[in-house]
């Protein structure tokens, strides 16, 4: 019965590490979701900084230059821009750290902070 107990101990300890590493990605993965924002640039300027985990809407620049910004379910995203190209509409949402969505007409840019870079939803709506 010595094999036995050689592996039972075995198994334990995988069991063990498997656990631990678990809760360490688990861990990073919360610590980092939390706190991701969406830094708005007009100019080279930091205009607004959003939250990611809080749903708002806002109209971006004044008179005929304008791009409504819409974060939501911890994304940001361009929904509409009254600039020549689109591209920053066509980009989509951006929700990890290091994204961006451009709106060179504008001088528009959307960037993603300090947000996760896995697929974990960390939203808390
Ligand atoms: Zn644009």
């Amino acid at each position: 019965m010595e094999w036995l107990k050689t592996h039972r101990n075995d198994a334990i300890l995988i069991a063990a590490l498997l656990l631990a590493g678990g809760a360490l990605l688990l861990w990073l993965g919360l610590t980092r979701q939390a706190g991701g924002f969406a830094q708005v640039r007009i100019d080279g300027e930091t205009v607004l900084e959003l939250p990611l985990n809080e749903d708002a809407e806002f109209v971006l620049g004044e008179g005929e230059h304008t791009n409504t910004l819409v974060i939501k379910s911890g994304a940001a995203q361009v929904i509409a821009a009254d600039c020549p190209d689109q591209v920053c509409v066509r980009q989509g949402a951006v929700r990890y750290n290091g994204e961006s969505i451009v709106c060179l007409p504008h001088k528009l840019i959307v960037s993603i902070e300090g947000g996760g870079s896995n697929g974990v939803d960390g939203s808390t709506g």
